[in-house]
Order: C-alpha cells, then structure tokens, then sequence
C-alpha cells in the first residue's frame, strides 16, 4: 500500500461506508472506472451517471469540509492546498468566467448567493460588479477569513438545507454552485433549493467535472477528479441535464470551453512531478516562477448557466 493510500484509509477508519445504486436510475450494474478500496467508482450502465459506491454514509460527507479540507497536506485525494494562498488565481479564474458568461448575468445590484463560497474570491468578485453577495459556506475558519477579508454582511455557516430558511426567497438573480453537486449524497434535494431562492429569470450557474471527457478517459484512473473520498458523483453532459430537468431547471449554457482555471506555477511543478511523474529538477524552474498564473483548460470540467422552468 502506497503512502497517499495508507493516509486515505485511516482518515476513513472512524466513519461509516454506504454501499448506494445510481443516484438517478438506481440501477447497481456498470463499469468499474477506479477499484480503491475501500472506495469503488462506477460508471451506471443504464444512464452513465459516475458514482462511488462503497462511500462514506451520506449522513456523515458534510463533516469532511471544515477548515483542514482547505488546508490539506494530500490535496492529490482531498481537498485544497493551501487555498488562501491561491486567492489571486481564484479572482482571475471567476473574472474570466462572469466576462464570458455576461450576457445572462443578471443586471447589479441583482442579489447573488454562492452555495459553498469558500475563501470569498466569486463573491468578492460579483460585489466589485455591484451586487449585493451572499455565501454559505461549510468551513467556519474560511467564512471568518471571508468576513475579515472583504466584510461582506450576509455569510451563513452550515448546510444549505440548515440555513435556507435564513435566506430570502425568491429573491435572487443568480445562485452559484462551484464544484458543489459532486460533493453532496442529494444533489437534486440542494438544486430545488437553489429554485426556491431564485427569482422567476433568476439564473443557476454551476460547474462540475465531466467523466465523458476524453481527458478522463485519456488519464484513466489517474485523472485528478478521481478523489473518493469527496467525489462521490461525476456527471456528463446528459447526466447534469438530467438531474437539473428534475430539480425543475432548463439549460442555458454548458461548456467546457469557459470552465478552465489559472493554476499557479508553483502547483503546476507539483503535480508534474506526482502526477506525471517528471523528476523535481525538471519542474524546477516552473517552481521558481511560484505564485505567477497560467489558464489552464483541460476541457474535462462543464461550466452550466440554467433558468427556472415553469412549473409543471
Ligand atoms: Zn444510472
């Protein structure tokens, strides 16, 4: 047993494994895409929805996002590596998302809620754009630090079902989840939760990384989405249509071409070397340029705007 798979499986020793079926045809029969006990990722024969099955019970997924997750030493199986420390590069990333998506971007001061807004750096952000911010966010330390940072008022700690109620309804014009459905046992449950605190042109934007990708099949098991422990769910283009028809939204938009990110050098070295395995010296002088950004887009992530469809 590698390192990396000895960290992972005592991190999972004290919690609960679930063995669930599709989450969105319930069907348990399909291609085994990763075998990493005591995680197994599959690829649903009935409607290709990828999920993880054994996982952690689903009562329990939400304890793994407090502050260490954004903080993490084996950020390759969980979580961020230092994700303050990357905050320039989140700010271009979500500039250069909201210019490509401007056209359905709502007019400020349109109240915007990011589910899952992490160091800040989208809602800092759409406020620089004049909207009124609002963010919900698991990790008490990251929420503080946003406070702190940007002084924004409406930040809610917990879960989006925990604070929904705190939450103006129908009163949004867009409602943001970045790499969020992939990560919760009831994506559908946190989608209708969105269209509940959208206004009637509201709209949804979300981005998740896409199993259909030839990236992914390129990598096979060694593609960087593959992290069991918090993965638990990878969509394609007719799977994240599927499950936003069912939360009562249409798509608007889905692209992978808007959905790349600026990765410093300093984490492009890093993962050159244990992910490629090129030896250190060589990644040497990309660590030297450290905390300088390059746009990467390995076109294997879909960004999605939807709206609100009328009710049935
Ligand atoms: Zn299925």
């Amino acid at each position: 047993m590698t390192s990396v798979m000895k960290d992972l499986t005592q991190r999972t020793a004290g919690l609960p494994l679930e063995e669930v079926s599709c989450y969105l045809c319930g069907r348990t029969d399909g291609d085994i895409l990763v075998d990493d006990p005591p995680f197994v990722v599959r690829l649903c024969a009935g409607c290709e929805l990828g999920y993880t099955s054994p996982r952690l019970h689903g009562d329990r997924i939400h304890e793994l996002y407090d502050d260490t997750y954004f903080n993490s030493e084996r950020s390759e199986d969980f979580g961020y590596a230092g994700y303050e420390l990357d905050l320039a590069g989140y700010l271009k990333t979500f500039r250069r998302k909201l210019n490509a998506l401007e056209s359905h971007c709502p007019a400020p001061p349109a109240p915007i809620l990011e589910v899952g807004c992490a160091g800040g750096a989208f809602l800092k952000v759409m406020h620089d754009r004049g909207h009124e911010v609002w963010g919900i966010e698991l990790a008490r330390g990251m929420l503080d630090a946003v406070r702190k940072r940007y002084g924004f008022e409406h930040l809610l700690l917990g879960r989006f079902d925990e604070v929904a109620t705190d939450l103006p309804q129908g009163r949004f014009g867009m409602v943001a989840m970045f790499d969020v459905i992939e990560h919760v046992p009831d994506p559908a449950r946190e989608l209708a939760l969105a269209r509940d605190a959208l206004r009637d042109d509201g709209i949804l934007v979300l981005q998740t990384q896409d199993v259909s990708s030839r990236t992914r099949k390129l990598l096979g098991r060694r593609w960087h989405h593959f992290k069991q422990l918090e993965h638990i769910y990878h969509f394609s283009p007719s799977t994240v249509r599927e499950l936003l028809s069912r939360a009562g939204f249409e798509v608007v938009v889905l692209t992978r071409r808007h959905a790349g990110k600026y990765v410093s050098c300093a984490e492009i070295a890093d993962r050159a070397h244990r992910v490629v395995g090129l030896p250190r010296w060589l990644c040497a002088p990309m660590r030297w340029m450290g905390r300088s950004y390059i746009y990467l887009n390995p076109l294997d992530e879909m960004l999605v705007v939807a709206r609100k469809r009328a009710a049935p």
